[in-house]
């Protein structure tokens, strides 16, 4: 077994009795892999710490949607923050996740390996917030790069401390998110504080790291000329390593899932940016020097 494949374990006994759940297959959004669903919750909690376990809430094939070329964009659930315009609200809660194997993960990156480098594609790691489990996505990126695999991270930058300078170096491409250009939008917005996604997009910099942002225009919402500006100036502290923003504009296909699961949704009337709107948001960002799609 190559040290790519190799699965460290976290206590033996955990291995041995979870295993005997491994045959299970599970389908539908995590087909195809072996999930330790026999692990009690101590056990597990000690996984997700060294990485050996994740929690993925599902994964799919895609093109050019998350990062370049053909990708398997993995959704690992956990999230900290709670945007109001969120699409994926049955990811918040790393609970609600199928725990999968490190060994089954990097198994499936090594089977996708000549797609991904044939298209210029490689692995996505999305969520929830892909940052939330650090052990377990930076180890699977290692491996990915020790395959000759391209790596891209889809996350807020909230938790920024949890990735260490070494993690960061497996990173090829980060989409982040900046969800707001001022900590009084950004924290209505999301519940959060802005601070940690401009030091995260700051050290990928450093680190000679490319940045694609993505800002969602919700108005009412994040569409003043004054949040752009500050988003605009924001992007400016990442330099050379911003390759191009791009503006989404709200939609509303997330409603059903917050009807679903019982959340209040804020924004229950809320419209999409008309073309003018998003025109004036481009302009904005073009002005600043930027690509934006
Ligand atoms: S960071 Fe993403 S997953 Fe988390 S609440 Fe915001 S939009 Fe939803």
């Amino acid at each position: 077994m190559s040290e790519t494949t190799e699965f460290r374990t976290t206590t033996r006994h955990m291995l041995k009795r979870s295993r005997q759940y491994a045959s299970q297959t599970l389908m539908g959004g995590l087909s195809g892999f072996e999930s330790p669903i026999g692990l009690d919750r101590r056990d597990r909690i000690e996984a997700l710490k060294t990485g050996d376990i994740g929690f993925v809430h599902s994964w799919d094939i895609n093109t050019s949607v998350d990062g370049p070329g053909t990708r398997m964009t993995v959704f690992m659930s956990g999230c900290p923050l709670r945007c109001q315009y969120c699409q994926n609200p049955d990811t918040w809660k790393m609970r609600d996740g199928r725990p999968v194997y490190l060994e089954a993960m990097i198994k499936k990156v090594e089977r996708y390996a000549d797609l991904f480098k044939a298209t210029g594609g490689g692995i996505t790691f999305s969520g929830g917030e892909s940052m939330m489990q650090p052990a377990f996505v930076s180890r699977v990126f290692r491996a990915a790069k020790e395959m000759g695999v391209h790596t891209c991270l889809d996350t807020s930058g909230f938790l920024n401390k949890n990735y260490t300078d070494e993690m960061i170096e497996d990173i090829d491409l980060c989409l982040l998110d900046v969800k707001s250009g001022d900590e009084e939008t950004y924290h209505r917005v999301t519940g959060g504080v802005l601070a940690p996604t401009i030091e995260f997009g700051q050290r990928l910099a450093r680190a000679g790291k490319k940045i694609w942002v993505r800002f969602v225009l919700v108005p009412g919402l994040t569409d003043s000329e004054e949040n752009v500006e500050n988003v605009a100036r924001i992007c400016e502290t990442f330099g050379e390593a911003i390759e191009h923003i791009d503006v989404l504009g709200f939609h509303q296909l997330g409603r059903p899932k917050w009807h679903e699961l019982r959340i209040p949704y804020p924004l229950e009337d809320a419209k999409g940016p008309s073309a003018a709107l998003k025109a004036r948001v481009t302009r904005q960002f073009e002005d600043h020097g930027f690509v934006v799609y």
